[in-house]
């Protein structure tokens, strides 16, 4: 007698396989092909979060790889909502953010022959140029083979994103139970650590030790390494000042001694040599030239990709190899030879820094009515100051640039922004993984352009009841609400041009906190610093998603934030409208 054979399906082994890879949550949209795969997957236990938008979950899944250095997994539908997802993959590929976009898409052989399918699209080949690397599962028993393949790429070396395309026919696939076992493995060190050769280690010394003026910069890829201990023990033992990146702050204090921030521009303009660890050399840094830098500056690199050294200045000492075990390599040969920088640079930070700051107190005390950026953040900074654990997300333009500046943060990893590409619509979808992953209050300080791209996922923050604030800082506008339309010339376009808003006007009387409450969120209108750090206060002791809506000057805010220098230089008498006071 024959025992029957059980048969499983490319769904349950998809499923098995993220499992098998310690996959605990999914971000996506579900919809042809892949409902059944979020329901399996939630049914085997797996996080499944449902978003409003495709982008948003993928900006989740980007989010959460950030913080957990695995990737995060965003799940799409065939055709429109494989394209939605794609954005946020290419964004966490530019970010050096390790997720994987697994996208259910339509029949391969009438996709090929363009005979018309169901959301049809090359979806493999669309989505080559925008990723670290692209794969398709065609058979069901290579489904634990494409997943293993999808969490390496992402993960190893420079972290990025990775598409994986697993046709709806695939999923539907039979084998046999104990067959299909077989073909389901997990990875072996799947970020394998890269030892830096000794005789780079020694060069980087020898520049360092030489400088007058050393400057250490610290970016994302210093966060994301998670080696916090050895980096500061590095910086504190060499005590050359360092300048944190956007999303590297915290990662010592921003109240640290050392830090140079508040003395941003002296520190870049006078560094005679500058270690750049997990950081590159990119717009955000004005691509190492000067006027910003020294023309004579040296530069040391320590980074996971060798192919980022020299893309912009000649780097003299360049550090392969992942941060831990470089920044372990610097310090134990820093035992040898240790290094001190000149007092006189230090002093000559600490006196700026000194300056810059109480021109920050000063600005943040006054309280003019309407309430403008800077006022607004002094609320928010010292309510959290008293929460130094709660996750920061911030996007916008004078919204981003301000509080990057007014908002200091404490601890590792708690500051999320728009990153390399000073991509909007990040905020919604970087602030549900921020609480996913990590269980901690969120504020998301967002400027109310920026809010409204993922603005609906505040329905999955009081779907899935998650600890989020959101505090939109509301002057009505892109950049600032009080432009007046251009007048056009003829008589139709004429009364249109009068009824029209101008391009860069939303609407400042908008109370966005109603979206809190329409989902059974809490919801504040403030329009004072007093009121503002009242409500966030209510709001973080609470632990409920709440939306404050914060009514400020409309006339609040300089075109482009501090980036207006990227537009392009217009002939006088053009229509741009002159950038005002932020
Ligand atoms: P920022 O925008 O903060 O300046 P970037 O995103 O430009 O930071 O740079 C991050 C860099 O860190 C990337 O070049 C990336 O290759 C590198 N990186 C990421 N993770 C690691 C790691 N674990 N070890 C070494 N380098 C890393």
């Amino acid at each position: 007698m024959t025992t029957a054979s059980r048969l499983t399906d490319g769904i349950e082994l998809v499923v098995d396989a993220l499992q098998a890879n310690d996959v605990e949550t999914i971000y996506g949209v579900v919809g042809i092909p892949i409902t059944d795969l979020a329901r399996a997957a939630q049914a085997a236990g797996i996080r499944y979060i449902g978003f409003r938008h495709e982008g948003s979950a993928g900006n989740a899944a980007a989010a959460a790889g950030f913080l957990t250095q695995r990737p995060g997994v965003c799940l799409t539908t065939s055709g429109p909502g494989f394209l939605n997802g794609l954005p946020a993959l290419a964004n966490a590929t530019t970010n050096c953010f390790p997720m994987v976009q697994i996208s259910g898409s339509s029949q391969r052989a009438i996709v090929d022959l363009q005979r018309g399918d169901y959301q049809d699209i090359d979806q493999l080949n669309a989505a080559r140029p925008f990723v670290k690397a692209a794969y398709r599962i065609a058979r069901v028993e290579d489904i634990g083979r494409g997943v293993a393949r999808a969490i390496r790429t992402a993960i190893s070396g420079r972290p990025g994103g990775v598409y994986l395309d697993i046709p709806g026919e695939v999923l539907g696939q039979t084998m046999e139970e104990s067959a299909a076992a077989a073909t389901i493995w997990r990875l072996v060190d799947p970020a394998p650590r890269q030892l830096p050769a000794p005789s780079a280690v020694e060069r980087a010394l020898d520049v360092l030790s030489q400088a007058q003026r050393p400057l250490i910069v610290l970016g994302k890829g210093a966060a994301y390494a998670q080696c916090d201990s050895t980096i500061r023990e590095f910086v504190e033992q060499t005590g050359i000042p360092f300048l944190p990146m956007s999303m590297a702050k915290g990662l010592l204090p921003d109240s640290h001694p050392q830090s140079a921030a508040a003395a941003r521009s002296l520190a870049i303009s006078r560094a005679d040599v500058v270690l750049l660890i997990g950081a590159r050399l990119n717009w955000l840094l004005g691509h190492g030239e000067s006027p910003q830098w020294s023309p004579d500056a040296q530069f040391i690199q320590v980074d996971i990709a060798a192919s980022e050294f020299d893309s912009n200045r000649p780097i003299v000492a360049p550090l392969t190899g992942d941060i831990g075990s470089v920044v372990s390599a610097l310090l134990e040969a820093l035992a040898a030879r240790p290094i001190q920088p000149a007092a006189a640079w230090t002093e000559e930070l600490a006196e700026r820094r000194a300056r810059n700051d109480t021109k920050m107190r000063e600005r943040l005390a006054e309280n003019p009515h309407p309430m403008r950026f800077y006022n607004a953040l002094g609320a928010i900074r010292s309510v959290l100051q008293d929460n130094p654990d709660v996750y920061v997300v911030n996007e916008g333009a004078n919204a981003l640039d301000l509080a990057r500046n007014v908002i200091d943060m404490q601890l590792p990893r708690h500051r999320l922004d728009t990153g390399t590409w000073g991509v909007m619509g990040i905020g919604m979808g970087y602030s549900i993984a921020a609480a996913v992953e990590t269980g901690r209050p969120v504020v998301a300080i967002e400027g109310d352009s920026a809010f409204g791209f993922s603005g609906m996922e505040i329905e999955t923050i009081c779907r899935y009841r998650l600890p989020v604030t959101v505090v939109i800082l509301n002057n009505g506008g892109v950049y600032r609400g009080d432009e007046v339309a251009a007048g056009a010339t003829g008589a139709t376009k004429a009364s249109r041009a009068e009824k029209d808003p101008a391009p860069t006007v939303l609407n400042a009387g908008a109370r966005h906190e109603l979206l809190a409450e329409a989902f059974g969120g809490k919801g504040y209108h403030v329009s004072t610093p007093a009121e503002l750090e009242k409500a966030l206060t209510e709001a973080l002791a609470s632990n409920r998603p709440t939306l404050i809506d914060c009514e400020l000057d409309p006339g609040a805010g300089v075109e482009s934030g501090h980036l207006a220098s990227l537009n392009p230089a217009r002939a006088a008498g053009s229509v741009n409208p002159p950038s005002g006071a932020g």
